[in-house]
């Protein structure tokens, strides 16, 4: 069977790109604006759509770029209304993302703000000890169209805009470093996906050269520091990047962080039971988020099937957050959403296998 070439995507693109494509086939600035308007604010799904478009330029389009979404394989709901997408991506990988919807009150009245949980890659190949991403190795990273194609597809489903984007799911976004930028800057465009800078987190288990690079782009994103160790002793441990980047190095590019953004950088602490959840790390952790100005998330260890971990019980997590909290640190205590469709935190891996399964189940309908 004879397969056509797969065409690139309109969604990798920003506004700079269709301009100057719009420039390079003799339209002009006025189209590409026209175009980016389709795509992102009309959410357009054919060319044909394109009213104020030419025939012959829509048709010029239609064979350039695609504009497909990311196909859902699988939906699954969680019973706190967490949902987890499954999507196939061109090539047959799978990759997953998490809504959660959290109830927000306010003066008069209720409404749900939409956490999107995204991907940067299939799988994840910095291998940390407690969680399920890396436990069947790294695969590739996304496009930046598989990024923003996660968010399309959310707020298509939910029908309504994502407040609040973090980079927490499956892969290293900053390994990824070069497409996650572009990625940013289209979620963060008015003409784009149009959502706030600081309502865009980017977690990393610390890769301190490039966070050193992200500081400088100028967006004022948030920093997440999957830190999980007070101590190199602890880190070297469950983390095999802390090798690299030990914590003194890892430090210096928080730093460097903090000279060119605002908002405050998160400690993220999963407590793993013997491990990581001693009074004495809690301690030392302390000492850390004071002199980074940081907060705290502690975060009680998800359970991964094949991983052996325990989460300490709710004393110990309640000690080790008054040790904190003591110390003047702003500190939470996070109680996961979706645990019971493996969509917490640590949860997302790769799913090659029963992929197979799906898709030969669709195709076989
Ligand atoms: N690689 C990036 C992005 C993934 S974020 C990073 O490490 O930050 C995923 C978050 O979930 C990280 O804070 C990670 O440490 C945390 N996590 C991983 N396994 C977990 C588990 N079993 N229970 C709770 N949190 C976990």
């Amino acid at each position: 069977m004879e397969t056509s070439p797969r065409l690139p995507s309109a969604f990798g693109m920003t506004l700079d790109d269709w301009i100057a494509w719009a420039g390079a086939n003799g339209q002009t600035t006025f189209r590409a604006k026209q175009i980016v308007q389709w795509l992102f604010e009309k959410r357009v799904k054919s060319w044909d759509e394109m009213t104020n478009l030419s025939q012959a330029l829509r048709e010029q389009l239609a064979k350039t770029f695609s504009i497909e979404r990311l196909p859902v394989v699988r939906l699954t709901g969680s019973q706190d209304t967490t949902r987890k997408f499954l999507f196939r991506l061109h090539d047959g990988r799978l990759v997953e993302t998490v809504k959660i919807s959290a109830n927000v009150h306010f003066d008069g009245g209720q409404s749900d703000r939409i956490t999107l949980c995204v991907s940067s890659q299939v799988g994840c190949a910095y291998d940390c000890k407690f969680c399920a991403s890396g436990l069947a190795g790294f695969t590739r990273n996304l496009e930046v169209e598989e990024i923003i194609g996660q968010v399309l597809a959310a707020e298509e489903e939910a029908g309504e805009s994502v407040c609040n984007l973090v980079f927490m799911g499956m892969g290293e976004p900053l390994a990824n470093l070069t497409r996650l930028i572009k990625a940013l800057e289209i979620l963060n465009a008015p003409w784009g996906m149009n959502i706030g800078a600081r309502h865009m987190t980017v977690s990393t288990s610390g890769l301190a050269p490039q966070i050193e690079k992200l500081a400088l782009v100028p967006m004022q994103i948030r920093l997440a520091i999957s830190l999980h160790g007070a101590t190199d002793e602890v880190r070297n441990k469950i983390m095999p990047v802390n090798k690299k980047y030990p914590l003194p190095r890892l430090f210096e590019a928080l730093e460097t962080w903090r000279d060119h953004k605002k908002q405050k950088i998160t400690f993220e602490y999963i407590l793993i039971e013997g491990v990581n959840d001693h009074l004495a790390q809690a301690e030392i952790l302390a000492k850390r988020a004071r002199a980074m100005e940081a907060k705290v998330n502690l975060i009680p260890y998800n359970t991964v099937e094949g991983l052996e971990w325990k989460r300490p019980s709710e004393v110990q997590q309640e000690a080790f957050l008054a040790v904190l909290k003591k110390a003047g640190v702003t500190a939470t205590l996070r109680r996961e959403k979706g645990h019971d469709i493996d969509a917490a935190c640590g949860q997302l891996r790769l799913q090659e296998e029963t992929a197979e399964g799906i898709i030969s189940s669709v195709k076989g309908r």
